[in-house]
């Protein structure tokens, strides 16, 4: 590669995607809104099919403009691969490459800590289509997962950390017993970013919701599978077209303008969050916070082995005497983290985690859950807002 890829991510985000000079010397793409691509001879139109497999030639919408492949270079590089697919959501990311790799008759394993929607798509269609899901413990070991490969087993599903409980995976080490026995590595990576260099660990297949950070502004859905091969490149293009993905171009040019401030955005929201979270840590009525960058949490040590940073979605487990009710009551009296799903976006959120779906027999960490999701906000401001919100705890004090 060339000397580019040595830039600085501040760097990289700045430069990577932007448009040609061809656009009139404007800094950023188009938007280019189009199904129709017209040709001038029939020969254009045959040379154009023969190339768009593996060549950037329009022939049709569907197949994506430059406002896409903006998107996808930026996303590929900051991942590490070659080549990467801009789809409608980042749940599309995840059930895209399953289907590429999975049939009737095969197997796939899946972590026990896997996004909810990512289960509900194996228990049902991947279960009718005849593939077999076993879930696995996310912390599992390279010799006790070995067991669980099946001559059928196609994929090893990863998801580091784990959605709501964040538990770190040995991604490297679990790849390595996959590709033994010929399966490959998916990895949804929306909580590493670029903070986890996929390809360098094992991963065939990196899925991102940029929905998140990349966005960064809650106001867009929007997935991205990037590979590192043109063999995978050739499975995840395949299967995406067969299906009819295609993102909004407009959603993709305010992707790029999102992620032009992504990694300033994330380097606070990071040093925010670790203060939120030691602070959390400290207070009488929480038993542990999930926050791998955290000193001394659970899943530090591999953190601090494979990622070069993190984002800002935490965990908080309350001391288990507290009834469910009670953390809600914190989270509705909470003034400036909002309630609702998904996160990296420029404001906080907080979400009592409920019962999560689990079938491999993690996920009790011995007290009632809180999802944080920390936002631009000054951390003071936070801290004081949690402060009066942990009020609720007491009942005595409603
Ligand atoms: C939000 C999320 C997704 C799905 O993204 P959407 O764009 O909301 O479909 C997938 N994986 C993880 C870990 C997520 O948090």
């Amino acid at each position: 590669m060339t000397d580019e890829t040595k830039h600085s991510i501040y760097t990289r985000l700045s430069h990577k995607g932007r448009a040609g000079t061809h656009v009139h010397g404007f800094v950023n793409p188009p938007v280019h809104r189009g199904s129709t691509v017209l040709v001038e001879t029939m020969q254009q139109r045959r040379d154009n099919a023969a190339k768009a497999p593996t060549e950037r030639v329009m022939t049709y919408g569907l197949g994506g403009s430059e406002t896409h492949w903006a998107l996808e270079d930026v996303v590929a590089d900051i991942e590490g691969g070659t080549r990467c697919k801009i789809v409608p959501s980042g749940l599309a990311a995840c059930t895209v490459p399953l289907l590429a790799y999975l049939g009737s008759g095969d197997h796939v394993l899946v972590p026990d800590s896997v996004y909810g929607p990512v289960r509900s798509f194996c228990d049902t269609m991947l279960k009718r289509m005849g593939v077999e899901t076993t879930y696995y413990d996310p912390c599992i070991t390279q010799a006790d997962i070995a067991p669980l490969f099946r001559p059928n087993t196609k994929v090893l599903y990863t998801e580091s950390p784990g959605s709501h409980t964040f538990e770190v995976q040995d991604v490297p080490g679990l790849a390595e017993v996959a590709h033994a026995r010929g399966a490959k590595v998916l990895m949804d990576n929306t909580w590493g970013i670029f903070h986890f260099q996929p390809f360098t660990k094992g991963v065939d297949v990196s899925m991102q919701a940029l929905t998140k950070y990349v966005g960064g502004h809650s106001d867009i859905l929007l997935g991205s599978i990037t590979v590192n091969t043109a063999e995978d490149w050739a499975a995840i293009r395949a299967s995406n077209g067969q299906l009819g993905m295609f993102a909004s171009p407009d959603d993709c040019w305010l992707a790029l303008r999102g992620v032009r401030t992504m990694a300033v955005r994330m380097e606070r929201q990071e040093k925010s969050a670790l203060e939120v979270a030691a602070w959390m840590r400290n207070r009488p009525e929480v038993k542990e916070v999930l926050h791998p960058a955290l000193p001394g949490a659970r899943g530090h040590d591999i953190w601090k082995r494979d990622f070069t940073g993190a984002c800002s979605l935490f965990g908080v487990v309350f001391q288990p005497g507290f009834a469910p009710e009670r953390i809600d009551a914190v989270a509705e009296a909470l003034q400036l983290f909002g309630m609702g799903a998904s996160w990296g976006g420029f404001e906080s959120l907080a979400l009592p985690s409920g019962t999560m779906p689990r079938t491999a027999g993690t996920g009790d960490f011995g007290g009632p859950m809180m999802r944080l999701h920390v936002g631009l906000e000054a951390p003071a401001d936070l801290i004081a807002d949690l402060d009066q919100a942990m009020r609720k705890l007491h009942a005595n004090e409603e």
